[in-house]
């Protein structure tokens, strides 16, 4: 009928794991996915509890729809896509209609997967400011998506892909159990990453002798799969027109100028100096990281920018079932504060960044709410402000029947709390300074090193760090392990046979 959505069905899908490139932990990641739908019911008679969805942030061109299609194409199921803007209509109820064809659809391919592009188009949380379409045909749209995700069954054999760059405005109601569940960020590729990438679309296209991919490669920070895709391709192009048989040197870095000066207008390369910003910035959280007296583990630390908020994981407030004591706030604000105090020992008062705003917002509203909900200030005592939602302020929410001068001594306690972690900071910073140094080195060199490598630089100073480095690269992985048992320990007897 009219109301048909443009899904797009791939029957087939050629695309695989060899067409992604530089994300080898999110690949690893997403490998039971294919285990499940390559086979439902075995993978759950196994023990393994699949997804019904899964969610892909990043920015655009990290490959997101790339990977999903390569998720599919390697369990060999059908691919469904949809774009999530293409719900959204001016006539209520077309959205929801096409919501339930598209779940329609898809089971009648299944096992198969369903990958919904642009899902903030439909998943933007309620109540913030409407964009096109109104409110009410978005919020009815969402609820649909929400009752089919409920509605079908993991044995089902369908799983739901969606993608986006816009994680924080996610209604949180999509996020919960049994919807998108599983948050997987796919973060700029560094300098492997895009050698890799490079690699893999330069199998079709005749590169002449003098071109050195690894070369290309440390030339292009912050430049995603899509642009190295692009830098290739216009290379190619250049070639073709100046009547070569071979794409050179001279072409690549032809199309490399017209590529960054495109991006150096949009304000999206990076220049060594703040290169070396960024580094120290990083640096400094993770030392802070280290040395901080909780059982927070420290993953890897990259130079490559997110370009956006940081993940939804993180961004999403404290959530109730977690218990944190106030020394355990204490050490994230530290956390939170060690970049800036690394820029302010390292290029002093003058020398700080504004790559620090979310760190400070963060930290004080973690501060705000130690002070004024948790009850964790000796001076303000144990009272907890009360607070309503402003309509005005999209969300925001202002505090009721409380006297000027309990919010003046509020602010003041949280003032205080800052400032004396972030003095803490400093010291440790300066403490710490010459071995920082040597990491900072390596970290512009490699853009991303493990904790192990940090750990290591500082080994060499004589300093040993406590063992907070996570083994585990991947979040919940414990938990699958324990669930995928039988699984695992079967694919490792066929490896050893
Ligand atoms: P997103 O969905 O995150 O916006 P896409 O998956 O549409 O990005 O990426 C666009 C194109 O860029 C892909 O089709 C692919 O050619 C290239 N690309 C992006 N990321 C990668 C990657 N990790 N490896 C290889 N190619 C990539």
């Amino acid at each position: 009928g009219s109301h048909m959505a443009k899904v797009y069905i791939e029957e087939k899908p050629k695309v695989t794991f060899k067409d992604v490139a530089g994300i080898e932990e999110v690949k690893e990641e997403v490998k039971e996915i294919i285990e499940y739908l390559k086979d439902p019911v075995k993978f759950q008679k196994l023990g393994g509890r699949p997804p019904k969805g899964v969610l892909l942030y990043g920015e655009p061109g990290v490959g997101k729809t790339l990977l999903a299609k390569a998720i599919a194409g390697e369990a060999h199921v059908p691919f469904i896509s949809v774009s999530g803007s293409d719900f959204v209509e001016m006539f209520v109820g077309v959205g929801a209609a096409r919501v339930r064809d598209l779940f329609e659809t898809a089971k009648k391919h299944a096992p198969c997967m369903i990958f919904i592009d642009e899902i903030d188009a439909v998943g933007r949380a309620r109540g913030a400011i409407p964009v096109g379409g109104g409110h009410d045909e978005r919020e009815q749209t969402l609820n649909q998506l929400l009752v089919e995700m409920d509605g079908f069954d993991t044995s089902d054999g369908i799983i739901v892909i969606a993608a986006t760059n816009r994680p924080d405005i996610l209604d949180p109601a999509l996020l919960r159990p049994g919807r998108f569940d599983r948050q997987i960020f796919i973060p700029k590729p560094d300098v492997r990453g895009r050698y890799e990438i490079l690699k893999v679309h330069a199998r079709n296209k005749k590169l002449a002798k003098d071109v050195d991919l690894e070369f290309v490669a440390r030339a292009t920070p912050g430049l995603t799969g899509a642009d190295l895709e692009n830098l290739l391709n216009e290379a190619a192009l250049l070639a073709a027109r100046k009547g070569k048989e071979e794409i050179t040197m001279e072409e690549i870095e032809e199309a490399l100028d017209r590529i960054t000066m495109g991006l150096e207008r949009k304000g999206m390369t990076i220049s060594p100096k703040e290169k070396e910003k960024i580094a120290i910035h990083e640096a400094g959280h993770a030392l802070m990281g280290l040395v901080s007296d909780d059982d927070d583990k420290v993953h890897k630390i990259s130079i490559i920018p997110r370009g956006m908020a940081l993940g939804v994981t993180q961004q999403l407030p404290i959530e109730d079932k977690h218990i944190y004591d106030k020394k355990d706030l204490y050490n994230k604000i530290l956390v939170l504060l060690g970049g800036r105090a690394a820029e302010e020992v390292f290029f002093g008062k003058d020398g700080i960044t504004t790559g620090a705003e979310n760190d400070l917002q963060r930290a004080t509203d973690l501060a705000y709410r130690m002070v004024s909900m948790w009850g964790m200030s000796d001076k303000v005592g144990p009272i907890a402000i009360r607070r309503v939602a402003n309509p005005f302020l999209g969300g925001m929410t202002t505090a009721v029947d409380t006297s000027p001068d309990l919010l003046r001594e509020i602010d003041e306690e949280v003032r205080r709390i800052i400032t004396e972690q972030y003095e803490k900071a400093k010291a440790i910073v300066e403490e710490y300074k010459e071995p920082l140094k040597a990491v900072v080195k390596k970290l512009l060199e490699k853009e991303t090193i493990t904790c192990e490598e940090f750990v290591e630089v500082f080994k060499l100073y004589g300093i040993e760090l406590k063992d907070k480095c996570k083994k585990e690269e991947l979040f919940d992985k414990d938990r699958k392990s324990e669930e995928n048992k039988e699984l695992k320990s079967g694919e490792v007897k066929e490896e050893v046979v």
